[in-house]
């Protein structure tokens, strides 16, 4: 069960509150440079919103990237946020955009009167700021600290100063490290030390499996404590993958208001007689963009289908040369897998036309 949630200040991004009671927001950031706008990034960045994603972020190196973000972040069904390093130039002109938030390092930026130009703009404009320390750009003189978590939190804390004492408070905060004990342990301190809302996520926590198993244990367990304003399951693999990794943490922790159908598939074996490796995956990105309390299972075989069938809402399953498809538990179709998955997809349309009156996320 979760924990009673840490309350702390509520931040606005673009049209989407943090922070308080508020729901965690799932983010994710973009892989890779834009060099152009076209309909396909926009529509590949809208559909990260049908998977649940409630904030994008762009790294911006250059000042032509603010340039072209600027463009997109009216195009976006999201909150853009931009990520900025160095140089201030670039992150006074974002903000010229209406872009949600800014993310910085104030060590980072260099000298406290570019610190202040940025803040003092970012103030004026209701833009917060996320002060986001990694283990990799640790300040030189905490880099000896023994400690490496009390590191992370005293480098976050450090900057979080820098911005207060020109009276810029709009702040969220994230503490990141590539080892989850470093960042579990650094967020339960800063969590304590602060009232201003914490983004969760592990850094280059690597490939699909380690990084959604070490998301999944350690970001999930401060969750589970009620830690936790914000969240970016970071994975070396497609962007969706992140949005949906974080979608089912939130899902399982029962802190997702919104309400996603369950998908159950099983393994496969050498009894089958249908292929639910390739029709789950399918069915899978569909499946995040309905809202509905219902149960969708893919099976293999009779050992088990017809009982899962009789636990979920739409169900296939391989029986011995047919498939069959089984509505709640009757039986509705039986014919050969591809007549099974065309009669398949046209009742879960039925089931997202009907989730579409299911009251979405506020
Ligand atoms: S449902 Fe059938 S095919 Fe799938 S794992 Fe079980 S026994 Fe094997």
């Amino acid at each position: 069960m979760v924990q009673k949630r840490r309350i702390s200040r509520v931040v606005q991004i673009g049209d989407i509150a943090i922070g308080g009671s508020n729901p965690v927001a799932i983010q994710t950031m973009w892989d890779r440079p834009i060099n152009t706008i076209d309909d396909a990034l926009v529509t590949r960045i809208n559909n990260l919103k049908e998977l649940g994603c409630d904030a994008i972020r762009f790294g911006a190196p250059r000042l032509s990237d603010v340039e072209l973000l600027g463009a997109l972040a009216p195009q976006l069904k999201m909150p853009l946020i931009v990520d900025i390093h160095f140089d201030y130039r670039i992150a006074l002109r974002a903000l010229d955009f209406p872009i949600a938030k800014l993310r910085i390092n104030p060590g980072n930026i260099g000298m406290e009167r570019k610190v202040f130009e940025v803040a003092t703009k970012a103030k004026d404009k209701g833009v917060p700021i996320r002060i986001g320390v990694n283990g990799g750009s640790l300040l030189s003189s905490l880099k000896d600290e023994p400690n490496r978590a009390k590191a992370l939190v005293q480098s976050a804390l450090d900057e979080v100063e820098v911005l207060e004492r020109i009276g810029f408070e709009n702040i969220v905060i994230s503490v990141k490290d590539s080892n989850p004990e470093y960042v579990d342990e650094a967020v339960r301190l800063l969590a304590k030390s602060c009232d201003y809302p914490i983004h969760l996520g592990i850094t280059e926590a690597g490939t699909l499996i380690p990084a959604i198993t070490q998301s999944a244990f350690y970001l999930g367990g401060l969750l589970k404590d009620g830690i936790g304003d914000t969240i970016r399951i970071s994975i070396s693999d497609r962007i969706e993958y992140e949005v949906m990794a974080a979608r089912q943490l939130l899902s399982l922790l029962k802190i997702d208001e919104r309400r996603m159908p369950k998908l159950v598939s099983c393994p496969l074996c050498a009894r089958n007689s249908f292929d639910t490796h390739y029709f789950a995956q399918k069915i899978e990105e569909r499946l995040y963009g309905m809202q509905g309390d219902f149960t969708v299972a893919v099976m293999g075989c009779v050992v088990n289908g017809p009982g899962e069938a009789g636990h979920a809402d739409l169900a296939i399953t391989g029986a011995g040369n047919k498939v069959f498809v089984y509505r709640k538990e009757e039986r509705i179709f039986s014919g050969d897998a591809q007549e099974a998955e065309r009669f398949f997809l046209e009742q879960l349309t039925l089931l997202e036309e009907a989730s579409m009156h299911a009251t979405p996320r506020a």
